[in-house]
């Protein structure tokens, strides 16, 4: 074949993409020719995404990663390449040469619509199979084919889209930290199993028999080790792996935008976060927030049932204790807390039918509520309610008052044990927000939640655990409660100096204010179960360093897959990693995990048998 069909030809132009010259395969991409070109003569190279053959003339959409252009081979001008353009079949890679011309049907839905490439030099660069799915924006691909195939998955235009975001994102972000004086320093990934948190992914060591590095879950304690070694505001861009159940928002290796602060403040850490936030936002979508809201803990829970509130949308929580308990309604009596949100305007769309049929969504053991009350406001006035026995309308009147709902409105009500049941209303909340259209799309409403509790206790293993993860400081005015221990409650009160960054009702990321008086860190793995000789063979290095002068310092870590996906308007992750897992944690293009053989497990001496030599 041969090898320089175009060298004769170098119009030298500048490709837009790079700042280099190349013209030996292509003078323009294929999103970048308009009607200003016309007359001009052009190559282009990329896949064949169609042809149409219409009597005498030929018709091709070639498509690159930065747009289709309409090519036209005429019969009567070269029979020849005309009969060799309709034997190209899809996505084989050609180059051509051609003149640029104005199209007779223009094609308005696409930027390179009004013109076309008249083409007088093809030349095959490659062959291909036909594809197993429709390279399109809208595809018959199923997920599993996709992946398998993830490179054809790749050339379809929604999913470049988003990694290119995705680079846009993670140059945004190295530029505003870099100004703000932030250094990048990669940390190990092979490093130490360390019981907290998920679960690690090992690697067994050749060199070591019988002991394994771990894959980090965060580069945690190192960045804080780093802020002792002087290095005072670090970020990195960096892989994490948690061996964890999967779901549509998690994958088991992810990235993270982790940062570091010494001699800050809880302010210094949400003020630079809420900067970096606005930035990409601004720099990417175009668009400007002002302060970002503030919500406690405690109140986003009595509130909207979650620690990550979705404000594109109201609905509060409407307690009913007073109004509700003590009417011989057994359900309600026996409830520590009573309990609703008000769905405006849905009355007349939730027939019993549709009412059986979200009970039955609440009743799913997913969400596990016991039953849903429901009470309609009809327009004259009066009350339809489940529980229209045990109260009377001037009863549901009050009620329907402190929803401040109006005639057609749907007040849905749960009760039970306080905290499960208002958990359960954040979900029906969700649930009435997304069919009642309320999540709009291009709305962001951040917020940050902030005095988490610092432990969580766990009943099936009747011990704390931090909430946060056991670096996290208390807050100043509950440190010293912590340290002259105190019963149960008083534990369970405790306030930990950490933030959520939440837009959405997704977690965007979270961090705290550190402990960094040694002191107070081997109280925290006291309180977490530790003796201190576990304490001293887990972080026996962070407590070393916490020795050498340690600054006050915090941090935070955004979900860096997960920020794309929301600033995108989307859920999975997925669609932003250019190669991940699936639901089983597998990756199905490269077929990992894999077996591996007797003499590689002999020499990682996991084997039970060595193998023989000869
Ligand atoms: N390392 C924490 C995490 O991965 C974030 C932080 O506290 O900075 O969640």
């Amino acid at each position: 074949m041969n090898q320089m069909p175009f060298l004769r030809f170098s119009p030298r132009l500048k490709s837009p993409f790079t700042n280099l010259t190349f013209t030996m395969y292509r003078t323009h991409n294929c999103g970048e020719l308009r009607i200003q070109q016309v007359g001009q003569e052009v190559k282009l190279a990329g896949w064949v995404q169609i042809h149409r053959d219409l009597g005498g003339m030929t018709f091709l959409d070639l498509r690159d990663r930065y747009g289709i252009t309409q090519l036209v081979f005429n019969m009567e001008d070269d029979a020849d390449l005309c009969k060799r353009a309709r034997k190209l079949g899809r996505e084989f890679v050609i180059a051509v040469t051609g003149l640029v011309q104005e199209r007779s049907a223009k094609n308005p839905s696409r930027p390179t619509g009004d013109i076309e490439v008249q083409v007088t030099e093809l030349e095959i660069l490659n062959t291909s199979k036909i594809p197993p799915f429709t390279i399109e924006d809208n595809t018959d691909g199923g997920d599993d084919l996709r992946m398998k195939y993830r490179y054809l998955d790749i050339r379809r235009t929604p999913v470049q889209q988003n990694l290119i975001f995705r680079s846009n994102v993670a140059i945004e972000t190295r530029k505003f930290l870099t100004d703000q004086g932030f250094i990048e320093i990669e940390t190990p990934t092979l490093i130490k199993s360390t019981p907290e948190g998920a679960r690690d992914f090992v690697v067994p060591s050749r060199m070591n028999p019988g002991r394994f590095y771990a894959l980090p879950q965060s580069p945690q304690t190192f960045k804080q080790v780093l802020m002792v070694a002087g290095m005072d505001k670090y970020f990195q861009i960096v892989k994490c792996f948690r061996d964890e159940d999967l779901r549509a928002d998690r994958q088991p290796e992810f990235t993270q935008i982790d940062c570091e602060m010494a001699f800050v403040t809880r302010e210094d850490v949400l003020n630079t976060f809420e900067g970096l936030t606005k930035h990409l936002f601004k720099n990417i979508l175009g668009l400007e927030f002002g302060v970002f809201s503030r919500m406690n803990y405690d109140e986003a829970m009595r509130r909207f049932g979650s620690d990550k509130p979705d404000l594109r949308f109201g609905m509060e929580f409407v307690e009913l204790n007073d109004l509700a308990k003590g009417r011989g309604f057994g359900v309600f009596d026996s409830a520590e807390l009573v309990v609703g949100v008000c769905a405006e305007g849905q009355a007349e769309a939730y027939s019993n039918k549709n009412l059986n049929e979200l009970t039955d969504w609440m009743k799913r053991p997913q969400i596990g509520a016991q039953g849903l009350v429901h009470v309609k406001v009809n327009a004259d006035g009066s009350f339809k309610s489940t529980v229209g026995k045990f109260f009377s309308d001037d009863d549901l009147k009050t009620w329907a008052e402190k929803f401040k709902a109006k005639p057609g409105d749907l007040l849905l009500i749960l009760s039970g044990e306080a905290e499960k049941t208002r958990k359960q209303l954040g979900e029906l909340r969700l649930e009435m927000g997304r069919r009642m259209g309320l999540m709009k799309p291009g709305d962001f409403k951040p917020l940050w939640v902030v005095n988490f509790p610092l432990l969580e206790w766990n009943e099936d293993e009747q011990r704390f655990f931090a909430m946060h993860h056991p670096f996290t400081s208390p807050l100043p005015e509950d440190a010293e409660k912590m340290m002259s221990g105190g019963d149960h409650e008083t534990l369970k009160g405790l306030r930990a100096n950490a933030y959520d960054l939440v837009i959405n009702g997704t977690e965007i990321g979270g961090g705290s204010i550190r402990i960094h008086d040694r002191n107070l860190q081997m109280e925290n793995f006291k309180l977490l179960g530790f003796t201190p000789e576990q304490a001293e063979q887990q972080f026996g290095f962070l407590l070393g360093a916490f020795d050498y002068g340690a600054p006050p310092h915090g941090g935070i870590a955004f979900g860096f897959d997960r920020l794309c996906a929301v600033m995108r308007g989307q859920t999975s992750i997925r669609d932003f990693i250019a190669f991940p897992k699936n639901n089983m944690g597998r990756d199905v293009m490269i077929d990992a995990p894999a077996a591996i053989d007797d003499v590689q497990l002999g020499e990682l001496n996991l084997a039970v048998t060595l193998p023989q030599k000869a």
